[in-house]
Formats: structure tokens, C-alpha cells, sequence
């Protein structure tokens, strides 16, 4: 008798190279193979062929950070994989906080099932490394996500795009980027500083591992369900905070848009506007980060900025009125709607400043400690000096008062 029999599948993969061939439906069923899969790869500990690097050192020229065809990623993405040439990859990874456990898949377009062609043990901070497309070095056993073994021969290469990547891991902190809907993609762009130094100033990597450590947990605020519960019933909110507070309602009892306010009488938008707007927030548009350099931070368009103190301790204790205002010119709003002023009682930035801090609160954010970064030790690369930020939050919070330490997303 055999024990621990394995039923698995064999598929010969009919490919040529550039998949000009796509005949690959002749299965087979074997019994009692031990399939051998690919080695696990410790990105932490890679031999130089692998061309491994952090991204955004400290010391790294900034002109690295703002080339704009090398350094960009989406926001739901930080972990980026991109098919290099016909045969490699380059797996990136835009986080102040490494990941461990990472299953890449690949999907061929002539075969059905998704397979394992990489599986990082570990995967440093803002990481960057090259990777041959195991398939193009010959024959493999592959784990399908189902369990099973799948063997593929030899595939000389790969035309751009023939291959679809996606990513799995246990990592508690990718089950928080997997949570993000927002797709916005991020990249810094030197076009402001260079047209306009002073209004804008330069940027350097100690500021862009801030700034897109900011803008993950910014997203995934924007992505929270309290966050769309309360952006879609502002007026519920504002009614909550007037009760709470034991005041009138201040200002507009809910969203208006750009036209301007005539005697108290606001362009109200309708509860299908608002469903449009929230989803124009997590949209997929490009965004251009840079950094104030005058009296007034800037918004719109592509670009959101902010200062320098922003940056390196703002966003950690939850002081996110001035992106969140710049995030709203970005997202097409002006100084008439409330989306984007924060005057007569406070309208997003207000919100979703009290929201943000409520979040660090509850350790319901991808990252809430500002040891990962010290961005404020780092004095050569700072014109402000800073302390490290320590987060307090308000008893008089209206999510703290009206949740009282529940509603994390888990
Ligand atoms: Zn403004």
C-alpha cells in the first residue's frame, strides 16, 4: 500500500514563447508525485545578482525619489510587482514596515489557475530587488492556490503584460493595505519647486518615507467604513456633534458644493451627489505629493502639499486639517464648499481631522508609531527642529464620545 497518496495535475503547457501558442488543455492525472516546488527567498538576505536596495535612503540623491517613470506606486498597492524586459521582475516595496510571509502569484492568459512563483519569507522596508521569471530558467513544479502541484515547461519568455501578479500574505499590516480602496497613484514631482521655488520647496527621501507613510494611512482612513458612515450622513454627524457638545449646529448642516454661500443658504448636494463624491476621494487619479514652502500650503489638480512639520510630526498626531483641505482641492472642491473650508463649525477637515486622531486612538491605522521613521532626528535633512511627536487625543473627540473605543475594522 502507498500511503499519503497525492492526486495532482500535470499540464503540459503547450507554449512557445511570447504565449503565441495558447493550447494547454492537455491534463493529466498522476498519482503519488512529490512535486518540488521553488525555494522560499529571503529578501532581507539576497546575493547581489538580485540587484537588492532600499529605496529613499536617507543619503540617496533626491533626484532618485523624482524620477517619475521609477518611483510611483498606488496607494493599494505597496507592494509593487512589475514584469522587467521578457524575463524578470522587479518587486518594490513602498512601506516604513517590512513584510513577511509574501505569496506572489502569476495568471497566464491560456491557463485558468493562479501559481506560485514567489514566496518571500521576508521583505525589508522600502526594498527594491530583481527577480527571474522562474518559468523562463525551465521546467517547475508550482503550487496552485488550490493546493495542488502544476508543472509548466519551459517558456523562453514573456511579451509586457502577458503575465497578471498578485499578491497574498499573512502579514497583519498587508491585511490593512488590502482593506485600502483607494487606488490613487503617488508620485513626487519636482515640476512645483523648480517653476515655483519658494512657494514650493525641494523634497529629500527622509520626507518621502513620511509622506507616504502618511498617505497609506490616510487612504485607508479614507477607505474605514466609520469613515464612509459618516461622510455620507455629514448631517447626522453634525446633529451628533451639536447634541454632544450641547450647542446649535454650526455652519451648514451638510455637504455643499463649489457655488457660492448666499446668506446662510448653501448648494446642498443631493444623498446620490454625496455617494459620487466619496467615491471621487478613492478614485484612481494621480497624485503629484510636494511641500509648501511659502505662507500657503496648495491643492489641486494632481498636487496636494504641505509642510515640512506636516511631514516629519503633523500626521502622527493625527493634525491632518491642512492635507486633508489640499487632498479636497486635489479632489475638485473650493474655498465655497465645505468639503474644502474648514470655517462656520468645520466641514471635512474638521471631521476627518477628529476621525484620523480617533483612529491613532484605536491603533486602527497601517502605522502609528513614530519610531519606525524618526523623521525628527534626522536634522541635516530638516530646515524646522522638531521633538517627536506624542499623540493625545481630546476627551471631547465626537468619534471618542460617540463610539467610546469601539468601531475598528477588523
Ligand atoms: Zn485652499
Amino acid at each position: 500500500m502507498i500511503p499519503n497518496i497525492k492526486r495532482w495535475l500535470f499540464v503540459n503547457l503547450l507554449i512557445t514563447s511570447f504565449l503565441t501558442l495558447t493550447s494547454c488543455d492537455n491534463e493529466t492525472q498522476y498519482t503519488n508525485y512529490e512535486p518540488n516546488y521553488l525555494a522560499s527567498i529571503d529578501a532581507t538576505n539576497l546575493p547581489i545578482g538580485n540587484r537588492p536596495m532600499t529605496m529613499f535612503e536617507d543619503t540617496e540623491s533626491p533626484s532618485k525619489m523624482y524620477d517619475k517613470k521609477d518611483r510611483w506606486f498606488r496607494v493599494n498597492q505597496p507592494l509593487q510587482i512589475i514584469q522587467k524586459g521578457k524575463d524578470s521582475v522587479q518587486v518594490s516595496l513602498y512601506s516604513p514596515v517590512g513584510l513577511a510571509d509574501v505569496k506572489i502569484y502569476a495568471k497566464l492568459p491560456n491557463y485558468d489557475k493562479r501559481f506560485l512563483i514567489y514566496h518571500f519569507t521576508k521583505i525589508p522596508a522600502f526594498h527594491r530587488s530583481f527577480h527571474q521569471i522562474p518559468l523562463v530558467a525551465g521546467k517547475n513544479d508550482y503550487l496552485l492556490e488550490t493546493g495542488n502541484a502544476v508543472t509548466i515547461d519551459k517558456i523562453d519568455g514573456f511579451s509586457s503584460g502577458a503575465i497578471e501578479f498578485s499578491v497574498e500574505s499573512s502579514d497583519p499590516l498587508f491585511a490593512k493595505f488590502k482593506k485600502i480602496k483607494s487606488s490613487q497613484l503617488v508620485q513626487f514631482n519636482d515640476a512645483y519647486h523648480i517653476n515655483e521655488l519658494g512657494k514650493f520647496l525641494p523634497m529629500n527621501p527622509v520626507l518621502a518615507k513620511e509622506a507616504i507613510t502618511m498617505i497609506l494611512n490616510y487612504s485607508y482612513a479614507l477607505s474605514h467604513p466609520m469613515y464612509y458612515e459618516t461622510f455620507t450622513n455629514f448631517d447626522r454627524y453634525k446633529q451628533e456633534q451639536a447634541a454632544l457638545a450641547g450647542t446649535a449646529i454650526n455652519g451648514a448642516i451638510n455637504w455643499h458644493g463649489n457655488t457660492d454661500d448666499v446668506n446662510g443658504v448653501y448648494d446642498y448636494l443631493t444623498k446620490a451627489e454625496i455617494e459620487q463624491i466619496y467615491l471621487n476621494y478613492v478614485d484612481n487619479r494621480s497624485l503629484y505629493i510636494a511641500m509648501v514652502g511659502g505662507s500657503s500650503a496648495w491643492g489641486g489638480g494632481p498636487l496636494a502639499s504641505q509642510w515640512e512639520s506636516g511631514y516629519i510630526t503633523g500626521h502622527w498626531t493625527g493634525e491632518m486639517s491642512v492635507w486633508s483641505h489640499e487632498y479636497s482641492h486635489h479632489t475638485g472642491f473650493n474655498h465655497s464648499s465645505n468639503l474644502a473650508n474648514s470655517g462656520e463649525g468645520g466641514g471635512q477637515q474638521e471631521m476627518l481631522t477628529h476621525f484620523y486622531k480617533y483612529l491613532i486612538y484605536l491603533n486602527d491605522l497601517p502605522f502609528t508609531d513614530p519610531d519606525i521613521l524618526k523623521g525628527w532626528t534626522k536634522t541635516n535633512y530638516l530646515t524646522g527642529t522638531y521633538k517627536k511627536p506624542v499623540f493625545t487625543i481630546s476627551p471631547k473627540n465626537p468619534f471618542l464620545l460617540k463610539y467610546k473605543g469601539a468601531g475598528k475594522w477588523n
